[in-house]
């Protein structure tokens, strides 16, 4: 069963050794594990509803408190301490088109709110009710979730967006196929929700993002439905398609969605590689992107992350020795780790190979074989729950993200982290920081950093905390000229932010979308384009 206030299912664990506590201790200090709201307390909170009756609306508190929030930290810090703030009035689980439209005229009709919701794993606020007088429904989107049509010959499948990765890709695999879509959230993040987040996979430098792999489907829209067509391209004018990736459940609920699949790879593998430091492994990294060698991923982590990595890995003799190889090899403490993938036809993926080790050598560095790239692979969808046993010790640990040029690669992923270390200063406070650049393009790549630190027995002051940090970086990301988000989206967190990236006019035509489709603002108020400019129209 799916945990209601953390990651992930409840029988899964993620589990450390002390030793790797003691590595926290170290860095940020000694934390309490602050005992959580219980869940009857949270069942208690839930307000009755404000909802008219309706056959296809549930009203349940335990329904409404499993809609009320996503992963944001925010939404962490009033899951598991309380209170939570806000809940939908009700929850629909529509099971077709004719039922979503209906949902939409009686929201018309009686001027309720709507939220689509796909697998509510969004991380900057997308799916939180907004407090106001308006009730709130949200639509569960997770009925939609069969395999429609495989049209082999084009290579294309569409799917009820309501399916989740692991549902969507054992039904093509079973048939030979992939989509390849791969995000860390692949276990409960849907199709429709990649698409309203322009999300993008471990593997998209093979599979592509998913703008790449979203070839058409079906909205319903307040003002009646709109299909795309599923054309390879088009020069009709702009298109509609680019309009609904990362429209965030504003410009409607997306029922079914094709995607452009492929055979199953002959072969897939991941490799480890050590530089001598960050700066040559970006320049490696850059390097193999540039020279567009067939690739699947590359993640080069900075030395913080290398050394963080191996100490939370858990396999405390192995990496002792590992260390110490690598410190006869002169690989030291500014050591960095590359973890590349190569998927696809083997006679391709042997020559792929060989092309980025001889980047990675003429940059210094050590190509390790298979085993890192096995354990990377292994606990590629594990590490998530990591978030849930540190917050059980007293740790917090979030995330930002961000694509720049490469000129800006280095210069942006030292001040970032630099903004982060420096809004927790004035509270006394050390906080771990670490960055990788996950996805690599000719021209840049996007900038992950991670940060944990304590958390405080007050939840008020942990968001105080997070808020300063989370603003110091994202105007660190602005100054650097880069995008506030690569691939999380916008959402609540971002939309303040959204402005300095698209300037007032782009701003208005974002706007202009929304509430011709919607005018009487019905879907999911106050996300991507901020409260006051919803309120101003
Ligand atoms: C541990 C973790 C790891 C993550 N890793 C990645 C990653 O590697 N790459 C990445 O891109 N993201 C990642 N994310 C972020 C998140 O998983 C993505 O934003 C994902 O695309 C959200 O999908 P969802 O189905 O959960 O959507 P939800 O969270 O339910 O909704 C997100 C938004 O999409 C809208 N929406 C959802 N379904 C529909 C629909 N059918 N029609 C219209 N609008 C809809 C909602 O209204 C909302 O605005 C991660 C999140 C977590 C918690």
């Amino acid at each position: 069963m799916r945990r209601w206030n953390g990651w992930g299912d409840e029988t899964t664990h993620y589990h450390l050794p002390e030793t790797s506590f003691q590595y926290l201790v170290e860095r940020v200090g000694d934390a309490t594990g602050y005992p959580d709201a219980t869940l009857e307390d949270a069942l208690e909170a839930v307000p009755s509803s404000r909802l008219p009756a309706h056959p296809l609306i549930k009203t349940e508190a335990i329904d409404r408190l499993n809609h009320a929030r996503g992963q944001s930290l925010p939404d962490w810090l009033e899951l598991r301490s309380g209170p939570i703030q806000t809940y939908p009035d009700g929850v629909a689980y529509p099971t077709s088109d004719s039922q979503v439209q209906e949902l939409l005229r009686f929201a018309s009709q009686k001027g309720f709110h709507l939220i689509p919701y796909g697998g509510g794993t969004s991380v900057v606020g997308h799916i939180n009710p907004l407090k106001g007088e308006t009730p709130v429904l949200t639509v569960d989107m997770s009925r939609f979730n069969s395999l429609l049509e495989l049209d082999e010959t084009s290579r294309l499948a569409t799917f009820g967006a309501g399916v989740c990765g692991p549902d969507l890709e054992k039904q093509l695999n079973e048939r030979g196929y992939t989509l390849g879509h791969f995000p860390q959230s692949f276990e409960l993040s849907t199709l429709g929700g990649w698409i309203a987040t322009r999300s993008s996979g471990q593997q998209s430098y093979y599979y592509g993002r998913i703008e790449d792999l979203f070839a058409g489907g079906h909205v319903e829209t307040p003002l009646g439905p709109l299909d795309l067509l599923p054309v390879p391209a088009s020069a009709a004018g702009p298109d509609l398609r680019q309009v609904l990736l990362g429209s965030e459940g504003r410009l409607g609920l997306i029922t079914r969605a094709t995607v452009r699949i492929r055979p199953q790879p002959e072969v897939e593998a991941f490799y480890g590689v050590f530089f001598h430091d960050w700066p040559s492994g970006v320049e490696a990294v850059r390097q193999i992107a540039q020279a567009r060698l067939p690739i699947s991923m590359a993640r080069l982590s900075n030395a913080q992350e290398t050394d963080t990595t191996l100490a939370l890995a858990g396999k405390d003799n192995l990496i002792l020795w590992a260390k110490r190889g690598l410190n006869l090899l002169r690989y030291g403490d500014e050591r960095c780790l590359l973890v590349f993938g190569i998927t696809g036809e083997a006679r391709l993926a042997r020559l792929a190979r060989q092309q980025v080790m001889e980047i990675a050598r003429q940059h210094g560095g050590l190509f390790t074989g298979t085993m890192i790239g096995k354990t990377w692979r292994k606990s590629r969808f594990l590490t998530p729950y990591l978030r849930n046993t540190l917050w059980e010790r007293g740790y917090t640990i979030d995330t930002l993200e961000t694509a720049v040029p490469w000129i800006q690669t280095l210069p942006a992923a030292q001040d970032i982290q630099q903004a982060i270390h420096d809004a927790m200063r004035p509270y006394g406070e050390r906080v771990l920081v670490f960055a990788h650049l996950s996805h690599v393009y000719r021209d840049g790549a996007s900038v992950y950093v991670t940060y944990i630190f304590r958390r405080t027995a007050d939840p008020e002051q942990t968001l105080r905390r997070w808020q300063d940090m989370k603003h110091a970086a994202s105007q660190a990301i602005i100054a650097h000229g880069g995008t506030i988000s690569h691939q999380h989206g916008v959402g609540l967190d971002h939309a303040p932010y959204l402005l300095a990236e698209k300037g007032e006019v782009g701003a208005t035509l974002l706007h202009g979308a929304v509430h011709t489709l919607d005018p009487q603002k019905l879907l999911n108020p106050g996300k991507l384009i901020e409260e006051a400019r919803d309120v101003a129209e």
